[in-house]
């Protein structure tokens, strides 16, 4: 099928019907055709815009990466997105869960309704990446002063829709379908005390009226510029918080049996808790990962304290597994203090789902991503334990979320500073690739029915 590929692509432009006509045929859909659109007439219009639009969107992106704003306080990015879109016609509404926009392209023909989704938000890092439009941004995060930079590339994100929008505004009339356009806030996680990303913005309406049936996204990271990755099924890990706090009972510490040793028992449940993924989940299920990031407890080295706080991360790629985690780790916190006659007070905040791609969608789409990617190998991506609330939307609908690299070719992808790094750097060559995704995904969806 690689091979395939390669030689169709390598063909004059016209010479696309045969095996595009081959793919759809696959689908089962092709009848359709029919009576729609010129499916290559339309692909043909968009792909030329979306060369025309390309200078623009390197622009966008360049003046957002100078402008980076934080979660729940991007002001400036939504501005600018709501003017993009109203000036290309579109019903625009603001504040969907604070700062989100959301507007709708209706197609000039009847068809479904394609959701894209872009984030928007920027992280508390001081840039260290020598750019002329290197972010001097700072601004307040849980009440210090921090630096504020792209250091995830939501800037690129944001800068390839509004450009995905630009393109299929301009085909709207022939377009078999309407698209609608999500800006979210917040996928870095709301400030302390607020709300926000993903699941706000789903409770605030924003897949209603249109609901769409299908929805798209991308991530920029560590690959060589330009490569499209994509993976079925689980993708991101789901992460939730942990915090175990042990208590028993303070004495000297040269007289433990006096009281209840809250630190030794607590070692004992960091241990005990590392044995729940190697020993009692079946690993060639999937992988989990419990992660104790911070330990407090005593003041001084003779006195046995009160109590203990933990605090961690649960990573997983299943639901179901997920629960049968929460579950272990609670029994054995709470019996390993019980051993001791100690207590251990488990508290586990649910955060992202896991982020599960459509098997059968991704299926029906991997090829678009082969076309757009021409030449260059579209990859499966390995299992990320990082997490990412997009996997909101794909509860609703089925959805596609792929990956694009943007190390520039003279750095190695394996090295190269990764994403929330203040040397994160994203290599422009990578946007018009992004754009021709999207617009092409949704191009396909809507005509390969
Ligand atoms: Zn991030
Ligand atoms: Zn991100």
């Amino acid at each position: 099928m690689n091979r395939d590929r390669i030689e169709q692509s390598r063909r004059a432009p016209g010479a696309w019907r045969r095996p595009v006509a081959v793919v759809l045929l696959a689908f089962g859909g092709a009848p359709a055709l029919a009576q729609g659109p010129d499916v290559y007439a339309l692909r043909q219009a968009a792909e030329e815009r979306a060369r025309a639009v390309e200078p623009q969107v390197v622009t966008w992106r360049r003046d957002i990466h100078e402008h980076p704003e934080l979660s729940n306080r991007e002001f400036r990015t939504a501005a600018l997105v709501a003017g993009h879109l109203r000036s290309l016609g579109m019903e625009v509404r603001t504040e969907v869960a604070h700062t989100g926009v959301v507007a709708t392209l209706r197609g000039g023909r009847p068809g479904p309704v394609v959701a894209l989704r872009a984030d928007m938000d920027a992280l508390p890092v001081t840039e260290q990446v020598d750019l002329p439009f290197a972010s001097r941004e700072r601004a307040l995060y849980n009440g210090r002063e921090v630096g504020v930079m792209h250091a995830c590339g939501h800037d690129n994100h944001v800068a390839i829709l509004m450009g995905v929008a630009d393109v299929l505004a301009s085909v709207r009339a022939d377009l078999p379908g309407s698209v609608k356009f999500i800006f979210q806030p917040a996928e870095e996680g709301a400030p302390e005390g607020e709300r926000g990303g993903a699941e706000l913005m789903l409770e605030e309406g924003a897949f209603e009226n249109p609901r769409p049936e299908v929805i798209f996204g991308l991530h920029v990271g560590p690959g060589p510029v330009g490569r499209l990755s994509y993976r079925a099924g689980s993708t991101m890990a789901s992460a939730d918080w942990l915090r175990i706090l042990v208590r028993g009972r303070q004495t000297h510490g040269a007289a433990p049996w006096s009281g209840i040793d809250p630190i030794v028992v607590a070692s004992q449940i960091v241990l005990g808790l590392q044995t729940v993924a190697s020993r009692q989940l079946p690993v060639t299920l999937t992988p989990s990962i419990i992660t104790i990031g911070s330990i407090h407890g005593g003041v001084r080295g003779n006195i046995i304290p009160d109590e203990v706080e933990m605090v961690g991360t649960i990573r997983t790629f299943d639901a179901d597994v997920r629960r049968d985690l929460h579950r272990r780790i609670r029994r054995t916190a709470e019996q390993i203090a019980a051993s001791a006659g100690a207590t251990a007070e488990v508290s586990i905040t649910h955060g992202y789902p896991v982020t599960v791609n459509d098997p059968e969608l991704t299926a029906r789409m991997v090829p678009t991503l082969q076309r757009v990617a021409g030449d260059d190998p579209v990859v499966v991506q390995d299992l990320m334990t990082v997490a990412e609330d997009f996997s909101y939307f794909q509860q609703e609908v089925p959805g596609l979320f792929f990956f694009l690299g943007v190390t520039p070719e003279d750095q190695d992808p394996a090295t190269a500073p990764s994403n929330h790094s203040p040397l994160f750097f994203a290599d422009e060559q990578a946007l018009p690739v992004g754009v021709r995704a999207l617009t092409n995904l949704t191009l396909d969806y809507m005509t390969a029915r």
